[in-house]
């Protein structure tokens, strides 16, 4: 150890100016003591004692190597983040910074936060969440929090609108399309959390019902939790949805959440 940190500093310090060769007996209080060299660069300095200089230089390589690694992680979280599709409004929402402006937002909150911070449970269920509700009463925010956790997590995430997902199965139907219908339908069904915004926006062609089904559905098969996002209550999303599939999305223990408080969305 003594030796490795001598010779470390040795290298650290030839770079920086030649030793002058003067030496001097000193102690250091922890390590007792050790041969300090004078060194001529700037004003001069006398080198410290190697074992306290060897820790210094291992937690500094320590602290870069963690920093190194927190960096990978901060892109690979970025790249996943890009990959969840949050819309750019929503990008800073998160659990903490959601106004809890009611006992009805407290429970919302709970649930929700709860559902994602059990993500390992809820993909092994398959759990889904149906948020309905009132506009601007956070049912997006309450959603993308869950999505920005869950890919903390390590989990992936993607946040579509009905109709992007819609449309991104229909462009498969073009001419020359490089995917097919089938690709566009399992980017959909494989990450492990799909965020579903806007149902019953529109009130859909058979077709456009179709895809929906094929997508919930095909999520369902494979055990893969959906979050349902919907002005609709909930008389109006089974009339939209099919008893059907609402059914599925609430096996396995799937919740709804009634977001019957009013908008605090504030003018800004
Ligand atoms: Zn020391």
């Amino acid at each position: 150890m003594e030796t490795l940190a001598a010779r470390t500093i040795g290298q650290e310090l030839a770079q920086m100016a030649p030793s002058d060769r003067r030496t001097e007996n000193r102690n250091c209080e922890e390590h007792g003591g050790y041969v300090s060299r004078h060194f001529s660069f700037g004003k001069g300095f006398w080198s410290p004692c190697p074992v306290c200089e060897g820790a210094r230089l291992e937690a500094q390589a320590k602290a870069d190597s963690e920093k190194a690694a927190q960096e990978r992680r901060d892109i690979g979280m970025r790249n996943a983040m890009r990959r969840a599709a949050i819309p750019p409004r929503f990008a800073d929402r998160r659990f903490s910074n959601f106004d809890v402006t009611c006992e009805g937002a407290g429970k919302a909150l709970a649930t929700v936060q709860q559902y994602a911070d059990d993500f390992k449970a809820t993909l092994d269920a398959g759990r889904s969440l149906i948020l309905v509700g009132n506009v601007g009463a956070g049912k997006t925010h309450l959603a993308t929090s869950a999505a920005h956790r869950v890919i903390e997590l390590g989990y992936s995430a993607v946040f579509s609108s009905v109709m992007e997902a819609v449309r991104s199965v229909k462009e498969t139907y073009r001419r020359g399309s490089e995917r097919t219908e089938r690709d566009a339908i399992d980017a959909l069904i494989d990450p492990d959390l799909l965020i579903l915004d806007e149902v019953g926006v529109q009130f859909g062609s058979d077709a456009e019902k179709l895809i929906l089904f094929e997508i919930i559905n095909g999520r369902y098969e494979n055990v893969r939790p959906t979050i349902i996002i919907s002005n609709l209550d909930m008389e109006g999303l089974k009339s939209h949805l099919g008893d059907r599939v609402v059914d599925r999305l609430r096996e396995g223990g799937g919740k709804l959440v009634v977001f019957d408080w009013p908008s605090h969305r504030r003018a800004a």
